[in-house]
């Protein structure tokens, strides 16, 4: 079924975390008041955990980006940010304890662009990670995004050195004129010098972020891109639509969208199939509806999604912290201003001990985020393992949603109920079937954020 009617439009929202951060609300209102984070991980595992440390800046803002990430750092605020993520990073591992063993099974590095730091400043970034939270770089996965023109020579060497695995670079597109038109300016000789850097510091893992649904991008265009791309032969690809948000560069120019949804849905589904379909002919296992792995490439980064798991650090004003209670973060905003002041704030923040801003989850949500984070994967989720983790059947708990998902065609049903999987249609409606497993409760509070 490819209907692309208002209850099945494709393109609703990128579950790339469940619940998002706008049903996020400041703590201090909550009856329990903001939770020393000392409390909130006393009674978590401890032994696997996932770091994130987010930096939060950039050298160009995309049109398409509502990441938390402002454009440029004046006045050595690069430094100030490191001096308080090291402040954070030291309340939060004294709140960790040491009752048990602390232990890092991954790290990444995210943005924002991390590499917008210099190569002296990703030192301390990763002494950071390393001798305030004890994470072993070298002996973990360490994935690190970056951006044509900030992956020079002497920052990928520092990566290289303390034991990155994984180098993740925005291209987006590799013609130039689609570049400018999803309002990241840049030139295809620029991109293809940075690939050369990235592939010089012998990094295990490559990955290129491409974006289909520009105006005037034509499957051949698409093609050409993706061309450009494999001749890297980089070990993962993920292919992004693009999305027109609120509050972004090109959400505020108004490009016409709203007026032609269905046309654009269907470009974006079009090239989405010409992608998969190239992709698949050339070697690459489809991992997710954006994520693709060469298929005889080494395992050195997380999966897409893998950051949902519970038990999951994150340092830095833009970056979520998950226990099995509580998601949290700072405030969050798309608005550049709102953004800068979120920034200053975290950089004059003294008192790291007490989770700020966050949402409780319960069983009912945990079912929800097992159930959503396990199916958008390509190779689905065996009931069985549901059913170990929490007593029932996911048939049992979802049939509403199930049998919806059923009628529309988006589960593959060839291997019976031992498999719940995602047709190849399913897959391509990712971003519709994700957001219908919200809850009611989540929904509102989404519903209700005012964006800033
Ligand atoms: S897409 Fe990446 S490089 Fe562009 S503004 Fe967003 S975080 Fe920065």
């Amino acid at each position: 079924m490819t209907g692309t009617t208002q209850s099945t439009r494709p393109y609703l929202s990128y579950v790339y975390a469940y619940p998002h951060k706008t049903a996020y609300r400041p703590l201090a209102g909550h009856p329990a008041g903001r939770p020393l984070l000392s409390d909130l991980w006393a009674a978590e595992r401890k032994d696997a955990l996932s770091l994130y440390l987010h930096i939060p800046f950039c050298e160009v803002r995309c049109g398409f980006c509502n990441l938390f990430t402002r454009l440029g750092a004046p006045d050595e605020l690069t430094t100030r940010y490191l001096d308080a993520l090291d402040r954070q990073a030291t309340a939060v591992r004294d709140a960790l304890g040491d009752d048990e063993p602390v232990r890092f099974a991954a790290a990444a590095f995210g943005g924002g662009t991390p590499t917008f730091l210099t190569a002296g400043e990703l030192e301390r970034l990763c002494d950071i990670a390393e001798k305030r939270m004890g994470a072993d770089l070298g002996a973990i996965p360490l994935s690190v995004e970056t951006s044509p023109a900030t992956a020079t020579a002497d920052r990928l060497a520092v990566l290289a050195d303390r034991g990155a695995t994984r180098i993740s670079i925005g291209v987006q597109s590799f013609v130039d004129a689609e570049a400018r038109a999803a309002v990241r300016p840049q030139r295809r000789s620029e991109v293809e010098a940075a690939l050369g850097r990235i592939r010089d510091a012998r990094v295990p893992v490559l990955n290129i972020d491409l974006i289909y649904g520009i105006e005037g991008q034509t499957e051949s265009s698409w093609r050409t891109s993706l061309d450009a791309a494999l001749a890297w032969r980089p070990e993962e690809l993920y292919l992004y639509p693009l999305y027109v948000r609120p509050l972004t560069g090109l959400g505020r120019l108004g490009t016409g969208t709203e007026t032609a949804d269905t046309a654009w849905d269907e470009q974006r589904l079009r090239l989405y199939r010409v992608g998969r379909d190239h992709l698949l002919s050339h070697g690459y296992e489809q991992v997710s509806m954006r994520m693709f792995r060469r298929a005889d490439a080494p395992h050195a980064g997380p999966d897409d999604y893998a950051c949902q798991t519970d038990g999951m650090i994150g340092l830095g004003c833009g970056a979520r912290s998950y226990t099995s209670s509580l998601h949290y973060s700072f405030d969050y905003a798309v608005e550049m201003r709102e953004i800068r002041g979120i920034i200053d704030g975290f950089t004059t923040t003294a008192d790291f001990s007490r989770a700020e801003v966050g949402r409780y989850v319960d069983d009912g949500e945990a079912r929800r985020r097992h159930l959503l984070q396990s199916l958008l994967q390509a190779e689905g989720m065996r009931p069985v393992e549901y059913r170990e983790r929490f007593g029932t059947d996911p048939y049992e708990d979802f049939p509403a949603e199930l049998a919806l998902f059923t009628a529309r065609g988006w589960l593959d049903g060839t291997e019976g109920p031992s498999l719940l999987r995602l047709s190849p249609e399913g897959l391509a409606h990712s971003d519709a079937l994700g957001p219908e497993l919200f809850s009611p409760a989540v929904r509102a509070a989404m519903a209700a954020y005012e964006a800033k």
